[in-house]
């Protein structure tokens, strides 16, 4: 007689809580239970998976399913307790008991797994190479949603009825396709089509196939993906690339690329910890340094060090990238800034302008998703773009909310989001809200949570700044608060609020610009205080930026503005700088002098800063792209082998503010014979002291010893790297971002965070 059966037979119930639906939970606790030989059921419910369970060695069996969880679960809690025996006689999955919408959550859209991939490639698999294969553990969620709770007829899967075959697997528990709702196969399922620029369909037996032709053949193939359509093509012709720049109107601005890792691997220095995302479920582009000697144009990413790369991540990707065997760009189709095109019918047009072709699908995208965005920082992720993969998974805050609060993002790099308890759901990116079809996309995604979540805000609100277009929809909730809140705190809010943090903090924002308290353009910025109480403590030295806007694309003008404000209106660099741009120059130069007040604004954006800088040391002069000239200084600088060098920089006191004042930075860079990368070096070093100073003052004057660095410029990486290490160095505790962009993407979940935090008192 062996051990186990000496054992005697109990019951147990097993609370599950965290990431456990739609998952591929249930089923898979129904196999494990039945490998055990264990009765009883598992069911969904408001609070998590409930799994009873009888028989014997109860304990070894959890072990068993704790240590072999689905890919894409995580359970955050569990909690067992011991039941008298019910003598069940199997194992069942129950009905779901959940009927209330407000606790469901989505699953955001998962890259294909590893079992699938291995069927795509099985010729004698009956899904041998079809483009749409996938299962429990993969496959489109979140963007094929039109409502809940997550059944195929509330899918845009719904006009697909499914074959015999696959209605046998989605029936069996056993089966991976237990209740995978895209299931399909090639009998049953979407099919692909190609077209040309005209519309006219080719006729083909093997649309990808043919596409990968065209790409070959120097094309620009528009590409039906999870989220939207991507325009394609090969990342190692030059000609390609100046074509799609011409098509999509972009100048400098890099493009992602896709490869497999092996292709990924060639091009870039790939940490295990970046190996460990780019294969993840999410499957992001990560920014990865470009190794030398990498075989993919220089047009992919001008000036830069990095590229940006995502493997396969869906089948179809797999079939072309193994067709073509090279990696390919695959850059968001869209108008500039505007949102990623996803319907076929409205966005023809569009996409005929931007493409020679286009290999679409008839599985419709109900919600659009960008391709997520990221970098490894500190061995942790650290977002750039949280989008597909990412979505809507919620944000855990350390306050349970009393009112539902919707926050409606910034102007560029538009999010929403809302929180209600505990839990903040930052929207897909949307991109600049500045033309009227990205309002309209901005006002369906949020139509389409608040039916999917089941909510009606009683708080909405937007950025101080009385000319942003998506002030408007504030105005579509009739009956909601609208509360305006600051740019820059919104910055600090969306780091405390991913942090679980409350504060007090020392909350600095390193940014682009933002419409300030004073009305004067923020963007340098320093708080203290808690969630509550986050006042302005200080900030970067005001400097008047010429013809407004205008400087923002044409750098030169503000560093002109600068060097003025250093050296006084006669002085030879002056002039000197303004001859470099003629006539253009010496008009620019005499409007700062005569009408500072009248012809532009006041700012203390550290972006401008770093504009500047560029313009001074002779990297660029125009900005093609939000953060163009500021990447091109830190690409410059990481060529440089390093320096304990600072340049000067003061601080001083302006009535109640402390002021960073980095113009006598600017007089030694001017003055330094170094090469240029070691001068943009000494650029960001002293850029970090002057922050590292200015957080010591605030903790002498507050006791604070807590800092926060958040804002649009903390992407650069070198500028956080050297900016953690001295505030570690000084004994400060360091918060930082990781899947909540440091840039405006994060501004909603501050703005609802901050709102909200009034309404917290406990
Ligand atoms: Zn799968
Ligand atoms: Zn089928
Ligand atoms: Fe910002």
């Amino acid at each position: 007689m062996n051990k186990e059966s000496n054992l005697p037979v109990e019951r147990s119930r097993i609370l599950f809580k965290g990431i456990v639906q739609g998952v591929g939970f249930r089923p898979y606790l129904y196999r494990s239970a039945r490998k055990f030989q264990l009765t009883g059921f598992v069911k969904n419910t408001s609070e998590g998976v409930i799994l009873e369970v009888e028989g014997k060695n109860l304990d070894n069996f959890l072990q068993y399913i704790l240590n072999h969880l689905p890919p894409l679960s995580e359970v955050v809690d569990y909690n067992v307790s011991k039941l008298p025996r019910q003598f069940s006689r199997e194992f069942e999955i129950l009905a779901s008991e959940n009927t209330d919408k407000s606790d469901l959550l989505v699953s955001p859209d998962i890259a294909i797994c590893e079992n699938c991939k291995k069927e795509l490639s099985l010729p004698a698999d009956r899904r041998y190479q079809y483009p749409f294969i996938n299962c429990t553990d993969c496959g489109p969620r979140l963007t094929i949603i039109q409502d809940l709770p997550y059944d195929r007829p509330k899918t845009t899967m719904a006009k697909f009825a499914m074959c015999e075959k696959c209605g046998s697997e989605y029936h069996d528990p056993m089966d991976r396709r237990y209740h995978a709702q895209p299931v399909s196969c090639f009998h049953c399922g979407p099919t692909l089509s190609l077209y040309d620029n005209n519309g006219n369909k080719i006729e083909t037996g093997n649309p990808w196939q043919e596409a990968c032709k065209k790409i070959k053949a120097g094309n620009i193939v528009a590409i039906k993906g999870l989220g939207g359509y991507h325009l394609a093509c090969l990342a190692s012709s030059d000609e390609a690339l100046i074509k799609l720049r011409k098509y999509k109107n972009r100048e400098n601005k890099p493009f992602a690329l896709m490869g497999t890792l092996e292709m990924i691997q060639q091009n870039c220095r790939v940490s295990e910890t970046e190996k460990k995302h780019l294969l993840s479920p999410s499957a992001p582009i990560l920014l990865l340094k470009r190794k030398p000697g990498a075989n993919v144009s220089s047009l992919v990413a001008p000036g830069q060090n990095t590229i940006g790369f995502m493997v396969p991540y869906t089948p179809l990707h797999i079939l072309l990238l193994q067709e073509i065997n090279q990696p390919l760009v695959m850059t968001s189709a869209n108008i500039s800034d505007e949102p990623i095109i996803y319907k076929e019918n409205t966005n023809t047009e569009e996409l005929r302008a931007l493409s020679d072709y286009i290999l679409s699908h008839d599985r419709d995208i109900y919600l659009f998703a960008d391709d997520s965005v990221a970098q490894v920082f500190d061995d942790r992720l650290y977002m750039v773009r949280r989008s597909r993969g990412y979505v809507p998974f919620p944000i855990t805050i350390p306050f349970n909310s009393p009112k539902i609060i919707l926050g409606l993002g910034p102007l560029l790099k538009t999010t929403f989001t809302v929180i209600r308890g505990n839990k903040a759901l930052t929207s897909a990116y949307i991109g600049d809200t500045e033309s009227p079809s990205a309002i309209a996309a901005e006002k369906f995604a949020i139509q389409h949570y608040m039916k999917l979540f089941a909510f009606k805000p009683d708080i909405v609100v937007i950025d101080k700044h009385p000319g942003y277009p998506n002030r408007l929809i504030a105005g579509e909730f009739p009956g909601a608060e609208v509360v305006e809140i600051q740019h820059h705190k919104a910055h600090v809010g969306s780091l405390l609020a991913e942090t679980g943090e409350t504060g007090p903090v020392i909350g600095v924002s390193m940014d682009g610009t933002g419409y300030g308290d004073d009305g004067k353009i923020w963007g340098g910025e320093f708080f203290v205080g808690d969630y509550q109480t986050l006042s302005r403590f200080g900030h970067l030295k005001y400097l008047f930026l010429p013809a407004g806007d205008r400087s923002v694309k044409e750098p030169w003008r503000f560093a002109l503005s600068l060097l003025h404000t250093l050296y006084g209106p006669g002085h030879d660099r002056v002039t000197q700088f303004a001859g470099k741009f003629g006539k253009k120059g010496h008009q620019q130069l005499e409007i700062i002098k005569n009408s500072q007040s009248k012809f532009g604004v006041l700012t203390s954006s550290c972006g401008r800063i770093f504009d500047a800088a560029a313009a001074v040391l002779g990297i660029g002069y125009f900005s093609s792209f939000d953060g163009d000239l500021p990447s091109l200084v830190q690409g410059v600088a990481e060529k440089s082998g390093g320096s304990k060098t600072c340049y000067d920089f003061s601080i001083e006191k302006e009535e109640k503010n402390t002021i960073l004042n980095l113009l006598p930075l600017f007089h030694d860079m001017i003055n330094d014979n170094r090469r240029v990368t070691e001068k943009a070096f000494i650029f960001h070093q002293t850029l970090a002291n002057g922050i590292v100073s200015m957080a010591e003052q605030a903790r002498s004057e507050y006791h604070i010893d807590k800092v926060g660095l958040t804002g649009g410029v903390f992407q650069n990486l070198l500028l956080l790297e050297l900016t953690t290490a001295r505030l570690r160095e000084k004994e400060f505790q360091v918060l930082i971002h990781s899947e909540i962009p440091a840039n405006d993407g994060g501004i909603s979940l501050g703005q609802c965070y901050l709102a909200g935090a009034r309404y917290w008192n406990d």
